[in-house]
């Protein structure tokens, strides 16, 4: 039966929830057909994006992100413009085609220039040679615009979950955290130009087997170009950490984020999904197993040390001590070592943006 439904051209959501529901041996089989659906679809390569953590001062209080306003222990720091194009420089340098810059939500003129005028030095400073990720936050439609024209080509924008009552569970109930706007955001970005990418957290609490088909469902009906999701894991200094017993164990976490990757690589074969980090947080070979569930994208860290302990957004994020250059020198080879081949000095541009401009 399950064999069967591996090898089907296209999935209903009923198909997704049962491939979603499989236990024990037949777990593998899923990843094992998604890495060869992977292998025939985009091959076995690996794009890499180097990860900068912009700024943690944050104007919204989701209640599961460590960064979070009303989080008063948290020091807030903002990178300044040199150290942005010193990892800029490094990514470039390495040969990483791609950067991604992310940050707390802040939605100011202050804010919209703030990011112009980098995005503008990173081009100038690295030839124009750097695809510029965004993951920073709901903005109006004119500043996404502006962002683009100035080279943010782009965008990351997790849903976080489709389930709708449960979204109001996991956000304060005002305009700043509505669902609806989330949406109407998604849609800006698509109509401003961007290779539009979204995502989820897995695991969250009360969410279902059936939550998950359904935002499988949705990134497949918002024809996304990339998908970056991962396990939810708890901050102790966050509104959601009271609802710690709820939770599936980690491990079971894991492996349903790795269920999640594989449903959509053969729900959607052409799209760039990441192996997040909160992966890596939950099992020190989640990076690869991510990569072998089906996900093509590798998001090492290029923010500066002393600022990294400032951008945890759950309890246990890895790599908190390593330089830029420690994280990324054995990278090659743990890649290298499950079959997979890094593509330097490419800007891996999500295969289906591709397809539907034509
Ligand atoms: N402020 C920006 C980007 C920073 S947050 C934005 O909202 O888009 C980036 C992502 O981290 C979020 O979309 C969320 O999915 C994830 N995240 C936040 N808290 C998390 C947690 N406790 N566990 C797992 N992922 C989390």
């Amino acid at each position: 039966m399950l064999n069967q439904l591996l090898k089907q051209p296209s999935f209903s959501r009923d198909n997704m929830i049962s491939l979603l529901s499989v236990k024990g041996d037949d777990t593998q089989k899923v990843l094992n057909r998604a890495l060869e659906v992977k292998a025939a679809t985009v091959g076995r390569n690996v794009y890499l994006r180097g990860l900068i953590e912009l700024s943690n001062v944050c104007a919204k209080d989701c209640y599961y992100c460590g960064i979070r306003k009303a989080n008063s222990r948290v020091h807030r720091y903002t990178l300044t413009d040199e150290e942005v194009f010193q990892a800029a420089d490094f990514a470039w340098r390495k040969g990483f085609g791609s950067l991604v810059i992310q940050s707390g939500e802040l939605s100011s003129p202050g804010f919209a220039s703030h990011i112009e005028r980098l995005l503008k030095g990173i081009h100038q400073r690295t030839n124009a040679e750097l695809s510029v990720t965004l993951s920073c936050g709901e903005q109006p439609y004119e500043v996404f615009k502006r962002w683009h024209e100035a080279g943010a080509h782009r965008y990351l924008l997790r849903i976080e979950t489709t389930n709708r009552a449960l979204y109001d569970q996991i956000h304060p109930q005002n305009p700043l955290h509505a669902y609806a706007k989330r949406i109407e955001a998604l849609e800006d970005l698509r109509k401003a130009g961007y290779q539009v990418g979204t995502g989820v957290m897995i695991g969250l609490p009360g969410q279902t087997i059936a939550d998950l088909a359904d935002d499988l469902i949705f990134f497949k009906s918002l024809d996304v170009d990339m998908v970056g999701m991962g396990p939810y894991i708890e901050h102790a200094e966050t509104p959601l950490f009271e609802k710690f017993m709820l939770l599936w164990p980690a491990a079971e976490r894991f492996r349903m984020s790795l269920l999640m990757i594989a449903g959509l690589r053969l729900l959607m074969p052409d799209i760039n999904m990441a192996s997040s980090t909160a992966l890596e947080t939950l099992d020190p070979l989640g990076r690869q197993s991510g990569l072998l569930a089906g996900a093509n994208v590798v998001m090492p860290n290029l923010t500066p040390v002393i600022n990294r302990i400032n951008y945890q957004l759950y309890n246990n994020k890895p790599n908190l001590d390593k330089d830029p250059a420690l994280s990324t020198s054995s990278l090659n080879e743990v890649i290298e070592a499950i079959g997979e081949k890094i593509c330097y000095f490419e800007p891996g541009t999500s295969r289906h943006f591709l397809k539907r401009q034509g």
